[in-house]
């Protein structure tokens, strides 16, 4: 049987940013105006998300035998994450990924997928016990398909909640999304997975009937600043967004996940973990960085009620 607390399955990325006047030409070196290094990757996105929201979290990933993956360790015990999942790998690198950024806002990313490529099937099997001990398992997919699939048949099999983020897009075997009680694609993913159009909420929703015809339990389209639209077999609703000023939207999907996991798990009803999931997401644009304007779950709270009372004074 299903436990408690929410499983992340996936990526832990280290982001080492510099901003450039004017991206660097071959044989050419420059000044550059600013380094910052950022914890990212999707997986450690969603567990340190999902912590900050008071959630019981923890995160099975893969990092290299080097300072990154210690730093990494260190964050995520400071967030609350319970990191005695983490595989040190001694002949990879941790995943890093090097961002240039111009001053005209264009950047240029290399990343290095270094030990999450070896969250592989194996990891599931060594795992398999704290998988099943999850009532939630947040997955997506920046680490290897036979690892995610394994993963996701562990913690089904337990009855665990399987909530997948299509991220970064590849095709679904309709086995894994047979696994998958939810799946969050945003637009583009959803269009790439399904080839159709999805600019209005009628056409996204016949996209997401794709989607369960091809054996997803629900799907949850993530719209931006539209908010998000669910379609299930019995039906179809749109949860609109929170009016936020957005400054960065990096792992607003990641947020939006993770805070979808925790309302359900705190016993919310879907359209009301939507809402939640929605709040939480939009907040985190308010601010730079991934990981940085994540909110604890009073933001969130108080965001909902202030929104409510809003709504209220307007109808008076
Ligand atoms: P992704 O980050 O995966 O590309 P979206 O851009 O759809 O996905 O963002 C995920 C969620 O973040 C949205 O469903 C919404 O709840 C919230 N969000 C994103 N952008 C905005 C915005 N400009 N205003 C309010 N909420 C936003």
């Amino acid at each position: 049987m299903a436990g408690h607390g929410i499983s992340v399955w996936g990526s832990l990325n280290i982001d080492l940013t510099v901003r450039v006047q004017a991206f660097v030409r071959p044989g050419q070196t420059v000044p550059g105006q600013s380094f910052h290094t950022f914890t990212g990757g999707k997986g450690g996105n969603q567990a340190v998300a999902a912590a900050r929201l008071g959630a019981d979290v923890r995160m099975i990933a893969c990092v290299g035998d080097d300072l990154y993956g210690e730093m990494y360790r260190d964050v995520l015990r400071r967030e609350g994450v319970d990191a005695s999942c983490l595989s040190i790998k001694r002949d990879a690198s941790t995943g890093t990924a090097l961002i240039e950024v111009e001053d005209s806002g264009e950047n240029r990313i290399v990343v290095v997928a270094g030990a999450n490529a070896r969250l592989t099937t194996a990891a599931a099997v060594r795992y398999s016990e704290v998988l099943s001990q999850s009532a939630y398992l947040l997955m997506q997919l920046e680490t290897p398909m036979d690892g995610v699939l394994a993963a996701a048949e562990a913690a089904r099999s337990a009855g665990v909640t399987v909530i997948m983020d299509p991220a970064p897009v590849r095709p679904l075997d309709e086995a894994l999304l047979r696994l998958c009680d939810y799946v969050t694609p945003n637009e583009t993913e959803l269009q790439a997975l399904t080839g159709m159009p999805v600019g209005t909420l009628e056409q996204a929703e016949r996209a997401c009937r794709e989607l369960l015809a091809r054996g997803a339990g629900a799907v949850v389209n993530k719209r931006g600043a539209e908010g998000a639209l669910y379609v299930d077999r019995d039906g179809a609703f749109h949860v609109p967004a929170f009016a936020v000023k957005a400054v960065d939207t990096t792992a607003a999907g990641d947020t939006f996940n993770a805070a979808l996991a925790v309302g359900l798990d705190g016993g919310m009803s879907v359209r009301e973990a939507l809402r939640f999931a929605n709040a939480a997401a939009g907040l985190s644009t308010t601010g730079l960085g991934a990981q940085t304007a994540m909110p604890d779950w009073n933001s969130v709270e108080d965001t909902i009620r202030y929104n409510k009372l809003r709504k209220f004074i307007q109808h008076l």
